[in-house]
């Protein structure tokens, strides 16, 4: 941090600033220009905020130097991230698909998603349990009846599980289940839910939050990060714009930005981005030519009869010509989609 004295600043205004820098653990170097100084405050892990500085006596501007965020900066970990869940490694040069409904609603609909979408070519299964719907009187999810079906699915498939959890009361029951942590959008910022989340060292799949900055983003996977949960993911998941002629729009930009910031996996989700399946693999597509190191798609058997999300929900048919859409793209980007390595099993 960078704090400019005023033209005018007084020894005394110097001082109270040096002794505030020290007071919040930094270590102050002064340089003396033509009638001002300035103070680079330089600390390893403590941030403070600027408005402290701002209101000091005699300053005159304050600027950060380094990122906010630290454990998920590339400015402290150069290299990319790399982790392996169940079967492939995501992060790397490797492309991972994440795909299934939005809600497991019964037995029979996500046994038929999982072989589907594990036939076109996925590496694991998303199916959300416990929904975080608009609606109270909307289906609310299937609870762990639906994590049992989601086991079943994984043991006839080998594909983990994505799934999302929306309370700490859940984690018990979650832990038992689930491969891979998703926190939906509307939580991106329950910092409760993140610190509970940091302890575990499960994988966590993190949703920009609907009307989210980046760097908002990057603190709350800073929460998870903190607890000494490496295993991050971030999701671009579409944000609220003026437009209405999606469900949300792309910020496409997240990608390739979001990747020179931090060195953790991003993933791009095309079916909330969207909201309509007719836009699904376009924007998949747009996804890993931006950076994407995944994606994270809606797929089900019959959408119009899935109890949320349907019209976003891809068949598996077009799911699947999605991916050959999505693997042609990898290979330009010198990429591949990772293979699958467990076999499928027959029948169900
Ligand atoms: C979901 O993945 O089904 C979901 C609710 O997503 P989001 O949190 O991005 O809205
Ligand atoms: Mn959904």
């Amino acid at each position: 941090m960078i704090i400019v004295m005023k033209s005018n600043y007084t020894p005394q205004q110097l001082e109270g600033v040096v002794s505030v820098v020290k007071s919040r653990g930094l270590t102050p170097h002064i340089t003396y220009g033509v009638g001002t100084a300035i103070v680079a405050a330089v600390g390893e892990f403590h941030v403070p905020s600027l408005d402290e500085f701002e209101v000091l006596d005699g300053v005159e501007s304050v600027k950060r130097i380094s990122q906010p965020y630290k454990l998920g900066s590339r400015q402290v970990h150069p290299e990319n991230s790399v982790f392996p869940i169940d079967g492939f490694t995501i992060g790397g040069d490797d492309i991972a698909l994440i795909a299934g409904p939005c809600s497991v609603e019964s037995r029979s609909q996500i046994l038929e998603t999982a072989h589907a979408v594990r036939e076109a070519g996925a590496n694991a299964l998303r199916g959300g349990v416990f929904k975080p719907r608009t609606s109270p009187y909307s289906f609310q999810g299937l609870g762990e009846e639906g994590l049992e079906y989601l086991a079943e699915a994984r043991e006839q498939t080998g594909m983990p599980m994505v799934v999302e959890i929306m309370s700490q009361t859940q984690l018990d029951v979650m832990l038992k289940y689930v491969d891979v942590f998703q926190v939906g959008a509307r939580n991106m910022q329950n910092f409760n839910l993140l610190r509970a989340l940091g302890e575990t060292r499960k994988t966590i799949l993190l949703k920009r939050g609907l009307s989210a900055t980046i760097e908002e983003l990057l603190m709350s996977a800073e929460y998870i990060l903190a607890g000494g949960n490496t295993q991050v993911i971030l999701c671009e998941r579409g944000i609220r714009t003026f437009e209405t002629a999606t469900r949300n729009t792309t910020d496409i930009n997240a990608i390739p930005v979001l990747k020179q910031l931090t060195h953790l996996p991003v993933v791009l989700d095309p079916s909330h981005a969207t909201g309509h399946v007719d836009f699904v693999a376009a924007i998949a597509r747009a996804g890993i030519a931006a950076g994407a190191d995944g994606l994270i798609v809606e797929v089900h058997p019959e959408p119009s009869k899935a109890v949320s999300d349907g019209k976003q929900s891809l068949k598996p048919e077009a799911f699947a010509a999605m991916v050959k859409q999505v693997k042609a793209i990898a290979e330009v980007m010198g990429r591949r989609v990772a293979p699958i390595k467990k076999p499928v099993t027959a029948g169900w």
